[in-house]
């Protein structure tokens, strides 16, 4: 059966860099979303707790539930307003001021403020009515938050956005003040922008990728000695002897041009690879050939072995289909077997 291995000493090592580098384990947010980068939601969870993080990141009010027990919080991103409810150590992103106005008397929220990046969040012109609202209604402003749109580019976009998000904190600070409401704590960077800025000053960096053992920043922001934690595996079904000419699998798209070995492994498309065509070249971790198109449930390889690790390093397959290692990871389907070792 195929199954997925996760090492813990890489990402106890990877935890140990961002720490160092937000200025202690309690300052990070793991993200867990989406079933934890598709690394195992529960299993990760447990993990990254016993490795001593205090606060993780959920999609949606179900994730966040399934791990509440092992954090002191749970910030909930992307959850409709009807499904907020007042939970102990669960608190709602809030995205735009008409869903402020309707989160209940006790609900924990963390507001999250546009910055520049026009996907989420309140203008910063609807801070003073928004902390008019929080007020009235009873609702508990945990954090303000923002995130960056080019934390991974060179360009002056970056900076032009955290100037943005200076005024934005100021102003808060002030509406506290004004309102009478106890200082929320702020957060705005993710992997990229926390590996990046000089000094780190904020409460909390919400940490994804990095975690996972991936930061694709350019050369110029340094090296940051990242481990990938996660490697997929699949097992041999058959094997055949291929002669000089034959083809193998859908279209017959690879043509041995010498006699040699073909097995089919038990992972395709289905579990959350993305559907190679046969055409360039992909291989596995070892160097193996994959041959032809990736059929549903399996693949066939250059390789007679048991189980062969089919990639320990996304980026692998993130550079051959032009996308992101996140896109790669994120994917893999949830009933694949996680382990750590
Ligand atoms: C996913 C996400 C992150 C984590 O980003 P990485 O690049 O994986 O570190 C941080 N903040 C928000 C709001 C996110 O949606």
């Amino acid at each position: 059966m195929s199954k997925i291995k996760l090492y813990s000493e890489h990402l106890r090592s990877n935890l140990d860099i961002l720490a160092k580098k937000a200025g202690g384990k309690e300052k990070l947010i793991a993200v867990l979303k989406d079933n934890a980068y598709g690394h195992g939601l529960d299993i990760f969870a447990r993990k990254t707790a016993d490795l001593g993080i205090t606060h993780a990141i959920a999609r949606d009010a179900k994730e966040a539930l399934e791990i509440a027990a092992f954090f002191a919080d749970i910030i909930v991103l992307s959850e409709h307003e009807e499904n907020f409810f007042a939970h102990s150590n669960i608190i709602f992103a809030v995205n735009e001021f008409d869903a402020l106005k309707s989160v209940s008397r006790g609900v924990k929220i963390a507001l999250k403020i546009d910055s520049g990046m026009h996907r989420n969040g309140l203008n910063s012109k609807e801070l003073d009515a928004a902390f008019g609202v929080i007020k009235q209604n009873g609702v508990i402003l945990h954090s303000v938050f923002t995130h960056y749109r080019a934390a991974d580019e060179t360009g002056s976009c970056f900076f032009w956005q955290r100037e943005n998000w200076r005024a934005v904190k100021e102003r808060v600070i002030e509406l506290t003040k004004k309102y009478n409401i106890t200082k929320p704590f702020f957060h705005s960077c993710n992997s990229a922008a926390l590996l990046r800025c000089g000094e780190f000053d904020e409460d909390f960096a919400r940490v994804g990728i990095a975690m996972y053992g991936y930061c694709d920043l350019p050369e110029i922001f340094g090296h940051f000695d990242l481990k990938p934690v996660l490697e997929l595996f699949a097992k041999r079904v058959s094997t055949r002897e291929l002669k000089k000419g034959e083809r193998v699998g859908y279209g017959g798209v690879f043509e041995a041009d010498k006699d040699m070995v073909s097995s089919s492994y038990d992972v395709g498309y289905s579990d959350g690879i993305l559907r190679y065509n046969g055409l360039g070249e992909l291989k596995t971790t070892n160097g193996s050939l994959i041959l032809g198109r990736v059929s549903m449930d399996s693949m066939s390889i250059n390789s007679d072995e048991e189980e062969i690790s089919v990639f320990n390093d996304a980026r692998v397959w993130a550079k051959h289909f032009n996308t992101i290692s996140y896109d790669i990871l994120v994917k893999l389907n949830a009933k694949i077997p996680r382990s750590f070792c």
